[in-house]
């Protein structure tokens, strides 16, 4: 008899090569927050990104973001246009630098930030307020967010952005990957991400003195000097090698995550569409998703609850879409932009599991659960 086992929405999944490189920063006694695989994890995402790209592995993906603002010159009183449609770690590094986090909403076709919205928000600030000093933007669920027309508004109004692709590694728009369409990208490697280093992130700069900057200010902001030396506040945001070593070793199956992820999507969709109250989000043409998490949305709140309820009935983890940052109570000071598009998808959406560990037989008792749920 098969046991049930609990399936997750989205676990860690090692390649077997992650303790070869671990080892090796054992052997060479680098444990520490610099050394070898930190450099060569950086050289290997470089690579992976093929464009002009320079890399710094951070300690998250919220400290990177959090670098990013402080790279941008984001501080105490300053505006900063975020999507409301994502997870808290987007936002709250607006609020460690003293600034205001201004909420906009989503479009349908691809969940993330509405270029309409946004140049309302944009024209809105400059009539009445003033300028705001960075855009966040974020591939979310892996979705690559409509980057011609973002960009296109942000050089029109000489924003800068900062491209949250910390559930998008992996994925591409036209071509190009999720992380280097923008002027700064963020990538996470925390244990629910389509790879992971435990606990980790990256920086994506345009420039290597952008980087520079970025690794100086993470490593408690040195001057050169026989002391200790400071004329800048400094972080301690550094990725350690022992975990970069992981990162390595995952990085190597990186593609392999992506297949199993989109076959994920590929099964639900072709097994649950037959179903009136059940939509997928599709790729727009040019668009790919790396399928971090499947998500599907409901015709109604309560047929989600009821799914949802069935699901853990059955020790399968499912969760609802990412309830939008204008509507979480930490925010509730802040300024936002909203069309009811992110609210609709909270109330009526799930993420169902995902993880590229998942086996056949696993998608198989996930879809039998809301297939007889939405049956009865
Ligand atoms: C995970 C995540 C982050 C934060 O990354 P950490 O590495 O967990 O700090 C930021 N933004 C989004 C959209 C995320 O999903």
């Amino acid at each position: 008899m098969l046991t049930m086992t609990k399936i997750y929405l989205s676990s860690p999944h090692m390649s077997g090569l992650e303790q070869g490189y671990v080892n090796d920063a054992f052997e060479t006694n680098w444990i520490a927050p610099l050394g070898p695989h930190v450099d060569g994890f950086e050289n290997a995402i470089e690579t992976y990104l093929d464009q002009n790209n320079h890399v710094a592995v951070l300690s998250s993906g919220t400290a990177s973001i959090h670098m990013a603002l402080q790279l941008l010159g984001v501080g105490r009183g300053d505006d900063v246009l975020c999507q409301s449609f994502t997870f808290s770690a987007s936002a709250n590094p607006i609020l460690y630098q003293g600034a205001n986090p201004i909420f906009i909403d989503s479009e349908v076709d691809t969940w993330n930030m509405s270029p309409e919205l946004l140049e309302v928000a944009i024209k809105d600030r400059l009539e009445n307020h003033k300028k705001p000093k960075a855009i966040i933007a974020v591939h979310l669920y892996g979705m690559p967010y409509k980057a011609n027309e973002i960009n296109a508004i942000a050089k029109t109004y000489g924003i800068p952005i900062i491209e949250d692709s910390a559930e998008a590694l992996g994925s591409a728009y036209f071509g190009q990957k999720c992380g280097t369409l923008s002027d700064i990208g963020v990538l996470s490697f925390n244990g629910n991400k389509i790879i992971t280093t435990s606990g980790g992130g990256a920086l994506i700069t345009k420039t290597r003195e952008l980087k520079n900057k970025a690794v100086f200010l993470s490593t408690q902001a040195r001057d050169s000097a026989p002391h200790y030396e400071h004329s800048s506040v400094g972080y301690n945001y550094r990725m350690s090698n022992v975990l970069a070593a992981i990162g390595r070793g995952q990085l190597d199956v990186l593609d392999d995550r992506v297949n199993a992820r989109r076959q994920n999507y590929n099964f639900y969709k072709s097994t649950l569409s037959k179903f009136n109250s059940i939509q997928f989000l599709e790729e727009p043409k040019g668009f790919c998703s790396n399928r971090w998490l499947t998500c599907i949305v409901l015709d109604s709140f309560e047929t989600r609850e009821e799914i949802r309820v069935a699901l853990l009935a059955e020790d399968i983890e499912s969760r609802p879409l990412w309830k939008p940052m204008h509507l979480q109570p930490v925010f509730k000071e802040a300024v936002s932009y909203t069309n009811g598009v992110s609210e609709r998808l909270f109330n009526h959406g799930l993420c169902l599991p995902s993880g590229s560990n998942l086996s056949q037989h696993d998608l198989e008792r996930v879809v039998k659960v809301i297939s007889n749920t939405i049956a009865s």
